[in-house]
């Protein structure tokens, strides 16, 4: 399949500058292993962690087996004064101790009617690359990054494509334009028009600025709406986000106006962007205000005072990382002051080895609850999500008390709310209510103290194959 530019979109594309960048990456383990790693980062794993590390290679409990290790130089520097952020992209022997997931978290592949893409919700998500600058050690695409291949649901195996402009424009405008003929409804499935997509891998900021430009200018041509980028690329290498990007995403914004652009980016802890002075103190100005790493405030800077451009911040609780209210609470605060919205807190997913990362579901709840105590209203925007096969769901409430009457609640509960659900969302905002389990880290945990479900999140036969799956 081919695909030709219009002659606007080509004038667009041959006015981009797409310098390369040196992002000064250490790839793998084997640099730290065969003392090959740069000389100022030689400590960055311990001698012993090497040894343990080293034994695993080759095994089934290989960790680079699992998760391909990449960092980049700027990521190791600032981890120097960091433990989450060495936890971040730091393998761990203990990541394989327990390899049990699902090889394909929330059955994506059930989503995806053309390779690469996942038409899940009205919203389509995208995997334009495989990897990232750094990779986090609890990544939820894992799967993608570490190539492996999956079960999908007609029995085939293979790994998860990479989406390409002719396949998918081919597909919006198809889709889009029964939509419209059936006035406003997609004959089959009852759907929307798609208008709204999210670049992701990946990283998409690992593309040059061409490749970029050249989805932007695709994707604004076949009628798409919205496009987010989602990028943890301002944490691992924010000189990325350089005037020949800004100078794109302009002359993007001058060439389709009515397309929206918002960033997705990816803090985990405001060690990721704040200054520390050389006691490991976060640097604040004569107000107490915190100072920013200045290649990562550039870099938002130059993102928000793009007054079309929104950013938000979303970020998973991992086991520690982030599990710690004070440092969320700060930086709640740090990216409402700046400008950027603090869209979702995740629990962890069932990806394989979830139990390495995830702390328990009423555990993150109550980091989120504690962390957003004295914060404003709108620095407290972000919800706790939970990702269940049927769609993202809300952590709403986890309670002391029993339910007086409600047998099996006497430990408390647990509500659970559907944010969104495949399709137009039709489940959107039904309630599922659980008896307490504080050692739960996924649904299956809760599975025998069900007490109400017109949300359906345990009588769904994904949930059931899945667990057959992974015990395969
Ligand atoms: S940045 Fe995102 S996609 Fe990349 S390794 Fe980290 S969690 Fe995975």
């Amino acid at each position: 399949m081919s695909y030709t530019p219009t002659e606007k979109e080509q004038a667009f594309l041959e006015r981009v500058e797409s310098p390369t960048y040196q992002r000064e990456i250490i790839n793998g383990l084997a640099p730290f292993l065969n003392g090959k790693a740069p000389e100022d980062l030689e400590g960055f794993y311990a001698e012993q962690e090497l040894v343990q590390l080293g034994g695993l290679k080759g095994s089934e409990r290989d960790v680079e087996k699992r998760m391909p290790v990449k960092v980049t130089r700027h990521y190791a520097e600032l981890a120097r004064q960091s433990q989450p952020m060495q936890r971040l992209v730091k393998a761990s022997p203990d990541e394989t101790q327990d390899l049990a997931g699902s090889e394909d978290p929330g059955n994506q592949m059930d989503y995806s009617p053309v390779e690469g893409l996942l038409h899940k919700y009205e919203m389509g998500l995208m995997y334009v690359v495989s990897t990232c600058s750094a990779h986090c050690r609890f990544c939820y695409r894992e799967e993608l990054i570490a190539r492996k291949e999956i079960k999908r649901q007609d029995g085939t195996v293979a790994k998860k494509g990479l989406a390409k402009i002719p396949e998918i424009t081919a597909y919006i405008k198809e889709f889009n334009e029964k939509v419209a003929a059936n006035g406003g409804r997609h004959p089959d499935s009852g759907r929307e028009k798609l208008r709204e997509i999210l670049l992701s891998g990946g990283d998409p900021m690992v593309l040059n600025n061409n490749k970029i430009a050249a989805w932007l200018a695709a994707l604004a041509e076949v009628g798409i709406e919205s496009i987010r980028i989602g990028t943890k690329e301002m944490a691992f290498y924010p000189k990325r986000f350089d005037e020949t990007f800004f100078a794109m995403l302009d002359d993007f914004h001058a060439t389709y106006p009515d397309v929206g652009v918002h960033f997705m980016v990816h803090f985990e802890h405001p060690d990721e962007f704040l200054q520390k002075d050389a006691e490991g103190q976060y640097v604040r100005d004569k107000h107490g205000i915190p100072q920013w790493v200045e290649d990562t405030a550039n870099a938002m800077n130059g993102l928000l005072a793009r007054g079309w451009i929104t950013v938000e911040n979303q970020t998973p609780i991992i086991k520690d990382i982030n599990d710690d209210p004070d440092a969320l609470r700060l930086m709640q605060r740090e990216m409402k002051r700046v400008g950027a919205e603090n869209h979702y807190f995740f629990c962890g997913r069932d990806i394989v080895a979830y139990r390495a990362f995830n702390i328990p579901i009423e555990k993150a709840w109550e980091i989120h609850n504690e962390s957003q105590k004295g914060l404003s209203g709108v620095e407290a925007h972000a919800r706790l999500s939970i990702t269940h096969y049927k769609g993202k769901t809300e952590v709403v409430a986890v309670t002391d008390e029993p339910i007086p009457g409600l047998p099996g609640s006497e430990n408390g509960v647990v509500i659970f709310k559907i944010l969104r659900n495949a399709g137009s969302a039709p489940d959107r905002f039904k309630v599922c209510i659980v008896g307490r389990n504080p050692e739960a880290v996924w649904f299956d945990d809760y599975e025998d103290r069900v007490l109400f479900d017109e949300a359906g999140l345990f009588d769904y036969a994904r949930v059931k194959d899945a667990k057959t799956l992974s015990a395969n």
